[in-house]
């Protein structure tokens, strides 16, 4: 498999896989070590990460953006994506968790992630979540603006259901590029609700979050027939391990789901790369979704 791909017609070429930046602060990393960690992603080929404002309360993409400034020049072989549209609580400001897409506020989110990533532009910013307040038209004159200004080359939703994206596409005078959704043998509602048809139909690639049901996968006794047949077939594919199988199966989808990697252990980056030279028949497609989900086909 190609180990970059553009997202839509028009649109950002990204790395195939991408890593994700949730868990930053968690990796508990020096600016130095997060640097050399970004080396090395982009070394191997991953050269888009994957941010939004909230992330780490708030505080990831600054300290992505103190690694950028130990080597600025790391900038012009990645490609960058942002979200906003939540605010939560870790903002003493906001006394409830909420969604906000006010034009004022998705520009001046926009503009604080370039300055705490150290950027002067993000190659892609997504509506973080559905705002069942969203004005289409307010949301629409942001993207517009920043578009112009050259802030964000592509804009993005997430987890937005066909008609909320036709919705908020039918507002712009470009294309939205993708929908970033949870994607995984463990959270299938994705692949049967619309919402990876309409990228199919729109010929644009959805970003898959939480592949690894964010870790669950390894541990929950819930799906211990799911590890027990990602094992078998492992062996038949070749795979060394469980994860690279669920790479296997995320990117075998037709609408070419782009997997972002949740782990900050470059052993396990490179790992999940090896997914791009593996491939898996339908059979062996259906027994993962059989064992997740517990039933057959109908
Ligand atoms: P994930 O890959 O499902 O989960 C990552 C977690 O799994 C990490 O804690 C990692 O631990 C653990 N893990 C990985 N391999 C393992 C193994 N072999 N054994 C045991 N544990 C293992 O992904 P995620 O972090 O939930 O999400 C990935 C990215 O998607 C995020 O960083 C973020 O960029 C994006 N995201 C977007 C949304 C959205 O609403 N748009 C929501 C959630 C996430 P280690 O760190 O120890 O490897």
């Amino acid at each position: 498999m190609e180990h970059r791909t553009k997202l839509a017609a028009i649109g950002p070429e990204f790395s195939r896989m991408i890593c994700g930046y949730w868990r930053l602060m968690e990796w508990d990393m020096t600016p130095q070590q997060l640097l050399t960690f970004i080396e090395q992603h982009v070394e191997l080929g991953i050269t888009t990460a994957d941010h939004a404002d909230i992330y780490g309360g708030y505080q990831c993409e600054a300290a992505f953006g103190q690694a950028l400034r130990l080597k600025p020049a790391l900038r012009q072989q990645m490609q960058l994506v942002s979200k906003c549209g939540i605010a939560t609580k870790a903002d003493p400001k906001n006394h409830i968790g909420h969604y906000i897409t006010d034009r004022e506020y998705i520009i001046a989110q926009a503009e604080k992630s370039l300055t705490n990533l150290h950027t002067d532009n993000l190659d892609l910013l997504l509506i973080h979540r559905p705002d069942p307040l969203m004005d289409a038209d307010d949301v629409a004159e942001a993207f517009t603006s920043l578009h112009q200004s050259g802030k964000v080359k592509h804009f993005g939703v997430s987890n937005f259901t066909p008609t909320q994206f036709t919705l908020l596409q039918s507002r712009l005078p470009f294309a939205l590029v993708t929908n970033q959704v949870e994607i995984s043998p463990t959270h299938q509602p994705a692949i049967l609700d619309g919402t990876l048809d309409q990228c199919q139909q729109l010929r644009i690639k959805p970003m898959a979050w939480s592949c690894l049901g964010g870790g669950s996968l390894f541990k929950d006794p819930q799906f211990q027939a799911l590890r027990d047949e990602l094992t078998a077939v492992a062996q038949e594919i070749g795979a060394e391990n469980i994860e690279q199988v669920v790479y296997v199966w995320i990117m075998r989808l037709p609408s070419q789901p782009l997997p972002i990697i949740g782990s900050g252990r470059i052993e396990r980056v490179k790992s999940a790369l090896k997914a791009l030279d593996l491939d898996m028949n339908r059979q062996q497609w259906f027994r993962i979704r059989k064992a997740a989900l517990g039933y057959d086909v109908p």
